[in-house]
């Protein structure tokens, strides 16, 4: 029987999820220290970390299909894909790397705007991200009950079945294992050309290097990920290290399209629009003078300008210190 079990398929997909936040904590974690290059490792984990890892993961992830027939993660597990050609190649690139790119991706985007409680995506994001789960849920559920042969929603679309693999396949895989990364210069009696030659290492190469990462390299990163998320909420850690890194300033909160407009002079209250007397605080950030913010506090909960909602009334407010 060669349908891999509902565990065998969810621990791949478990596997491929992990990978991610695992490069994302090393590289942070290399960012913090004053190491060579940390700076450059601590802009691209800031601003581009998502992109670049959907590309990078998008050809290992290719090569994987067109080598073992099977993700990085698929192949740890030694399952393969019933079709990896033409568009199921790019259904597979979606199902392993594009459809989690999307939803990080959307997920950041909400956390963005989480503060503008009337966007429609704003509202709308939380009810979509269940219902997406859901359905993968489902297919999972399904797949245990033998109801559908597809693991995922993509999958299912094209036609793309899990199988474990076959003696043959372990055959094959050993093979390449054990195959030389050179060919002699003279192959079955005539001479190899140079490019067949330089080709044929380059292809060793890439078949060495996407079994080394799926079988190896994966694992490895998971494992640290696992131990360094232990070791930063242990106590071990605060022994180890008093000094921690001081993380960057929080954001600061936009004002809201439906609230009142800024002063363009920040010394003046954005509600009597004069001088602030006796300047107070609202946990968005924004200044005031102290009667004009507890007065609206008192009546509408929220701050004026950002429309966060001030739980606690006047008693929320705080005075700012100042010498005068
Ligand atoms: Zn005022």
């Amino acid at each position: 029987m060669n349908r891999p079990t509902v565990f065998e398929v969810g621990s791949a997909q478990t596997l491929s999820q992990l990978l991610k936040p695992a490069v994302r904590y090393v590289l942070a974690w290399y960012a913090q220290g004053n190491h060579l290059g940390s700076m450059q490792v601590a802009r691209v984990v800031a601003n581009r970390f998502d992109a670049l890892f959907a590309v990078v993961m998008a050809v290992l992830e290719s090569l994987s299909l067109m080598r073992r027939g099977g993700s990085m993660a698929e192949s740890f597990y030694a399952l393969k894909r019933s079709r990896v050609g033409g568009w199921a190649w790019l259904a597979s690139i979606m199902d392993v790397v594009g459809a989690q790119a999307l939803a990080d991706t959307l997920e950041h985007e909400y956390n963005q705007r989480i503060s503008q409680r009337d966007s429609l995506f704003v509202r709308a994001y939380p009810y979509m991200d269940l219902a997406v789960k859901s359905v993968y849920s489902a297919y999972l559920l399904a797949y245990m009950f033998g109801r559908t042969n597809s693991t995922t929603p993509i999958n299912h679309l094209f036609g793309i079945v899990i199988s474990r693999w076959a003696e043959q396949d372990y055959k094959a895989f050993a093979d390449e294992k054990s195959a030389p990364l050179f060919l002699p210069a003279t192959s079955s009696g005539a001479k190899a050309s140079r490019i067949a030659r330089a080709s044929h290492t380059l292809s060793a190469i890439l078949q060495k290097s996407t079994s080394l990462a799926s079988t190896y390299v994966i694992p490895a990163a998971i494992f640290g990920f696992r131990f360094m998320e232990w070791w930063y909420a242990s106590e071990y850690h605060k022994l180890a290290q008093s000094q921690e890194p001081i993380p960057p300033p929080p954001e600061s909160m936009m004002p809201s399209p439906d609230g009142i407009p800024l002063p363009s002079d920040p010394s003046l209250c954005p509600l009597c629009a004069s001088e602030v007397k006796n300047p107070a605080l609202l946990p968005s950030g924004y200044v005031y003078c102290y009667t004009c913010i507890y007065k609206h506090v008192e009546k509408h909960n929220e701050c004026p300008v950002s429309k966060l909602r001030v739980v606690g009334g006047g008693a929320s407010v705080r005075k700012l210190y100042s010498m005068g």
